[in-house]
């Protein structure tokens, strides 16, 4: 890792939410738009073909002044077997070369002439296999990596956006811990392994995911990435990977041998393949928005220039905080976020996409990937950071802002509004939320109940974060209180509320993700909030040491009444489907709040979901949130009520009991649910 990654990641986080700039009159800089006459090359055969009559390359770099191929024995040590000329095609701006042999077994890079030199050697920016560290290009048969049963394999079928609960994980974090009981620590194939548990007996890896119920798993980035030395993995050095180095082949540090380059390929197949087998979809998250490296960086080795933005003066933009931002609004770096996205989405059957600091692309870009992979398989969903970390010289009309979320079709974008209302915001650790007895957010959590669409009893001027429903739809919304980014919830909870016994802040947690897992829009967890997760007080934990960013299994059973009310919370949403409504006229329509004067009696809200929302089997479902640290009084309509959740206990299946209404006290950090 290069220090100036670190030290400009450290700012990442710090603004990764909310932040907004002053607009810029243009679109492209003065620097940037010399690049946009260039001609382009949309093909598939970019960089490596191998077929019968040989093996083909052909690489995209319009202006460089020649191009060869060099062809090793090694992923890694030795000089070139072979140095191919490239003969330049100008219509299409790309360089060509053929050998009538498949060169299965060895490995390659490409150089350019620039400025009159060779330049560095460089995989490309297209390379599928890679070899240790991702230094060269490998040349494999990508159908010998595919698992048993692979031409079957499919992920689950989403009807509606609403209908996905996204677990976001990281490989090192599910599986490092001793107490997971998993073989394969901190590798694809840790999700592969059935019967694991703590020493306790709790279910731990995948058998622990089947238990808790989620439809989805986010993985941190999976693509080849530049920290983590995977010639010395004994090192135990970890990494989140928001430092793209190859974006189409996985990480070797995830695979149990990263020197060849077709076993992280398999093995990661193997993973999506497990998960898939269990009903479990594998979403990625992917960082398209910048490189780890500037002028090392394969993007600028290839066709310097061209695939990032740049000032008028010729300097590297940053919209990233990590040194450098994409160009997706110039075609060549447009076409390869699709392609790579549906390269994921065809070879290693990915169900969605979480794009990283989204609004560093245009509109433009994310409409056509989020239409180019319904192509692909309708169920894919695609979501992202609807926010930049920087200014940017892409007008803010274009960015992918959560703001501009209307101009995407079938986007979605993280509610930084729920996250910062319920728990406090991100900046401030010690900063109380709605769930956690500060008042004055409850304007705030409704918009986030109602997943920031028009409603008649929203008033959006009071909003903390955003101003007006930018959301014309529920699918256009994910909802969350805590991801890896900032204080995991468990952290937050013992900074915000130091001082309360344990018992308040796991009453809180759960209130907190009640709210998240009954309101519209689609949840999101952070792995192992079921289990009081901490992570000892680092809210930036990127590269700190497994002992803080392992989940600890034995928490399972420390902590096992949590992990069951979140059971319950998932086994509520899934049976329910007026907590996944899929209009904002439905919403507007059946989702009604009850009058509560928030400056009288605050941290409480009320609302039912009337009429058999959505089709509900339920007539009328009652959902109260007191967030206050005192019980509060409701009056519940008189009626015959079913007790789903009360007192930090739930159950969809009315085993606590019933309520004839009247009035009803709410514990201290807790949610009523009843239903009839
Ligand atoms: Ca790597």
């Amino acid at each position: 890792m290069k220090t100036s990654f670190i030290t400009t990641f450290m700012t990442l986080t710090v603004m990764a939410s909310g932040v907004s700039f002053a607009p810029v009159a243009f679109s492209q800089s003065k620097f940037d738009s010399q690049f946009v006459g260039y001609p382009t090359y949309s093909g598939d055969d970019l960089e490596l073909t191998v077929d019968n009559s040989g093996s083909h390359f052909r690489l995209w770099s319009p202006k460089a002044q020649d191009a060869r191929v060099n062809i090793y024995d090694n992923g890694h040590t030795g000089s070139p077997t072979k140095t191919l000329p490239m003969i330049f095609n100008k219509d299409n701006g790309t360089w060509t070369v053929s050998v009538p042999e498949k060169l299965y077994g060895k490995f390659y890079t490409f150089q350019i002439k620039w400025n009159g030199e060779w330049k560095d050697e460089t995989p490309g920016v297209w390379a599928k296999a890679v070899g240790v560290n991702g230094l060269r290009a490998a040349i494999i048969d990508l159908d010998k990596t595919d698992p048993e049963g692979w031409d079957k394999d499919h992920g689950p079928e989403v009807k509606n956006f609403s209908d996905v609960i996204v677990y976001e994980m990281h490989h090192r974090d599910m599986s490092m811990h001793p107490s997971s009981g998993i073989a394969n620590k901190g590798k694809f194939l840790a999700m592969t392994e059935k019967g694991t548990h703590s020493p306790s007996g709790q279910k731990t890896g995948i058998d622990h995911l089947k238990e808790l119920g989620v439809t989805h798993v986010h993985i941190l980035p999976s693509y080849d990435y530049n920290s983590v030395d995977e010639m010395n993995l004994q090192e135990n050095t970890y990494n989140w990977g928001y430092d793209p180095l190859n974006y189409n082949s996985p990480e070797g540090s995830y695979s149990t041998n990263p020197s060849d380059p077709a076993t992280r390929i398999r093995e990661m197949k193997e993973m999506v393949k497990a998960l898939h087998d269990a009903g479990i979809g594998v979403i990625m998250d992917v960082v398209y928005n910048h490189t780890a490296d500037n002028d090392n960086s394969n993007f600028e080795l290839t066709a310097p220039g061209y695939y990032h933005r740049h000032w008028d003066d010729g300097r590297y933009s940053d919209a990233s905080g990590c040194g450098n931002e994409t160009a997706s609004d110039l075609r060549q770096m447009q076409d390869f976020i699709i392609n790579s996205t549906k390269y994921w989405a065809d070879e290693y059957h990915i169900d969605g996409f979480r794009f990283d600091l989204m609004a560093i692309h245009d509109t433009e870009t994310m409409d056509k990937v989020a239409r180019e992979l319904k192509k692909i398989n309708p169920s894919i969903f695609v979501y992202g950071e609807g926010w930049t970390s920087g200014d940017s010289p892409l007008a803010p009309e274009r960015r992918a802002l959560k703001e501009n979320v209307g101009k995407m079709t079938d986007i979605a974008v993280f509610s930084d509004d729920i996250r910062d209302a319920v728990k406090g915001h991100y900046t401030d650790a010690a900063d109380r939320g709605f769930a956690t007895g500060k008042p004055g957010n409850e304007e705030t959590v409704k918009i986030g109940i109602v997943a920031a669409t028009p409603h008649p009893q929203v008033d959006y001027s009071k909003g903390n974060n955003s101003k007006f429903a930018y959301a014309s739809s529920p699918e256009m919304i994910v909802n969350y209180v805590s991801c890896h980014d900032d204080l995991c919830l468990t952290d937050k909870l013992h900074k915000s509320m130091e001082g309360e016994p344990e018992k308040n802040m796991l009453e809180a947690a759960k209130l907190a993700q009640t709210i998240v897992f009954t309101s519209q829009g689609t949840p999101f967890m952070f792995a192992g909030e079921e289990v009081f997760r901490d992570k000892k007080g680092i809210h930036n934990s990127y590269n700190k040491p497994d002992s803080i960013n392992a989940i600890d299994w034995e928490n399972k059973s420390k902590y096992r009444d949590q992990f069951d009310y979140y059971k319950g919370l998932i086994a509520l949403r899934k049976a329910h489907p007026a907590f996944r409504m899929t209009s904002a006229d439905d919403i507007a329509n059946h989702l009604v709040f009850d009058k509560i004067d928030s400056s009288k009696t605050p941290n409480l809200i009320s609302y039912s979901l009337k009429d058999h929302a959505n089709g509900d089997d339920w007539q009328e479902i009652k959902v109260v949130f007191n967030g206050a640290s005192k019980p509060q009084t409701v009056n519940i309509k008189k009626g015959n009520w079913m007790i789903v959740a009360k007192d930090g206990k739930i159950s969809p299946d009315a085993s606590l009991g019933s309520s004839k209404g009247g009035k009803i006290t709410v514990a201290p950090y807790s949610a009523l649910i009843l239903a009839k």
